[in-house]
């Protein structure tokens, strides 16, 4: 149930959170925890909760999603120095289950990431 997460919550602006961007379709503010200077999450307002469950008609979405981070990250002043970072499944790390693009920059970062 990715309404009742943190994130729905959010997005419902039933929870407090620096937003950097809205439009219909997602939204965007800052980590709580930032990993780097520049740490955004960039979730569709649709509450898919693992990118693994989303569906075909999903593609224009995800597309949006894509494109506005790389907006968004124009925006922060990211130049071309910034990483996506998409969480799938507990395995991976993910800890918020409704879909989430890490939007990761303002310093060096290494690879592979641990
Ligand atoms: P993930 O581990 O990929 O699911 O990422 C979840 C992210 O959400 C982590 O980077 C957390 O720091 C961040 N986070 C958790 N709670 C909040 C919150 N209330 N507002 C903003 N970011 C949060």
């Amino acid at each position: 149930m990715s309404e009742d997460t943190i994130f729905g919550k959010i997005a419902r602006g039933e929870l407090p959170a620096t937003m950097v961007y809205e439009d219909e379709h997602c939204l965007a503010f800052r980590d709580l925890y930032p990993a780097a200077p520049m740490h955004i999450l960039l979730i569709p307002r649709k509450p898919i909760p693992r990118l693994c469950d989303s569906e075909p008609e999903d593609q224009a979405l995800l597309g949006h999603l894509m494109l506005t981070a790389s907006k968004i990250a124009a925006q922060e002043g990211l130049g071309d120095a910034y990483r996506l970072v998409v969480n799938n499944g507990e395995g991976a790390g993910q800890s918020v289950f409704h879909l989430h693009l890490h939007i990761i920059g303002g310093r060096s970062l290494s690879w592979p990431p641990g």
